[in-house]
């Protein structure tokens, strides 16, 4: 049951985090976890909402896009530059996240916060090199993505606000992208997911990130298939041979939305749809359009 004694909406950043620095206050963002999952209200008795904070915006800064921590998945997901971006794979993720109502008021920022195993955008995020930038009472620290996340719904977060996710573009808008989710209802969490990002030069592989979801408990880095396709051509035999590594480096469990043995199984294709797109062999569907 909720048991909220107070709700802040403060004006500026610095009002923010001295309110988060109190045990037992939570940031609000589009309250699509923290109200529905029961888990997430263990020990909060006061929330602090940021809307009111100016950070629902996506911004050029030097050589990153920034995304502030209230731009919704529905902005993300329709943003040109999300979608230019390594074969739009973040705003696949962003789109294929849940239904249009959740959508629209859920953040990308949120989704990273939950550090859940199965979201949806940690992945695609993770391909992109994707830093996590936390404000608070000490000051501001960048923290890579990579080293964010802990354990299921665990992360290097204290009590600070995730103030803005940037992702570097000298590389990544290079890269070609990929993301690909199993799930049993659009509007459901994934069985398993999968985002890949490759860099193909003079056709062999320079650089390749494969992430999975939901098979692990944090989003899974493949690093042995990774380093499987570097020095490749990336065909289709090499992607799927990539992608049958990966499904061994998997550590799923057993859950009401499918056993281990089908995620495991599935990581796979997961991975070579996924890796497919990254390397053009496959068509991107945009799905991004569907609102
Ligand atoms: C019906 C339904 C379907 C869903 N389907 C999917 C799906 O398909 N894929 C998927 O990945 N997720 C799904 N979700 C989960 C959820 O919508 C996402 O995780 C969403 O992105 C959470 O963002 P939010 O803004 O609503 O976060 P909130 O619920 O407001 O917050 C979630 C947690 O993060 C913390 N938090 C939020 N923002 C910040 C911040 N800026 N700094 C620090 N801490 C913060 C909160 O304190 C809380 O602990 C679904 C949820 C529902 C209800």
């Amino acid at each position: 049951m909720l048991n909220i004694t107070a709700y802040h909406c403060p004006t500026t950043i610095s009002e923010a985090v001295a309110l988060l620095a109190e045990e037992g206050c939570a940031v609000i963002a589009g309250g699509t976890d923290l109200l529905v999952n029961p888990r997430y209200m263990v020990g909060v008795r006061e929330v602090v909402d940021i809307r009111k904070l100016g950070l629902d915006y996506i911004r050029h800064e030097e050589n990153w896009l920034c995304i502030g921590a209230g731009a919704t998945m529905r902005t993300v997901a329709r943003h040109p530059e999300a979608q230019g971006l390594a074969h739009g794979v973040l705003a696949q993720g962003a789109a294929l996240c849940a239904s249009p109502n959740i959508r629209n008021t859920a953040t990308l920022a949120g989704n990273v916060a939950s550090a859940l195993p199965s979201a949806d955008t940690p992945p695609a995020l993770l391909v992109l090199d994707a830093q996590v930038v936390l404000t608070g009472i000490q000051g501001e620290r960048i923290v890579p993505l990579e080293q964010f996340f802990t354990g299921p719904g665990k992360s290097a977060r204290e009590h600070e606000l995730i103030r803005e996710l940037r992702i570097p573009l000298d590389t990544t808008r290079k890269m070609g992208g990929g993301f690909y989710k199993i799930y049993r209802t659009a509007e459901d969490i994934s069985i398993v997911n999968a985002a890949a990002s490759l860099l193909v030069r003079e056709g062999i592989i320079t650089m390749a990130h494969l992430v999975l979801g939901a098979v692990a408990p944090i989003p899974l880095r493949a690093r042995k298939a990774e380093e499987a396709l570097l020095g490749q051509s990336p065909t289709e035999e090499n992607l799927r041979q990539a992608a049958e590594i990966a499904r061994d480096e998997t550590r799923p469990i057993s859950d009401q939305r499918a056993s281990a043995d089908y995620r495991r199984r599935t990581s796979a294709v997961a991975a070579l749809r996924a890796l497919r797109q990254a390397a053009g062999l496959a068509k991107i569907e945009e799905v991004w359009q569907h609102g």
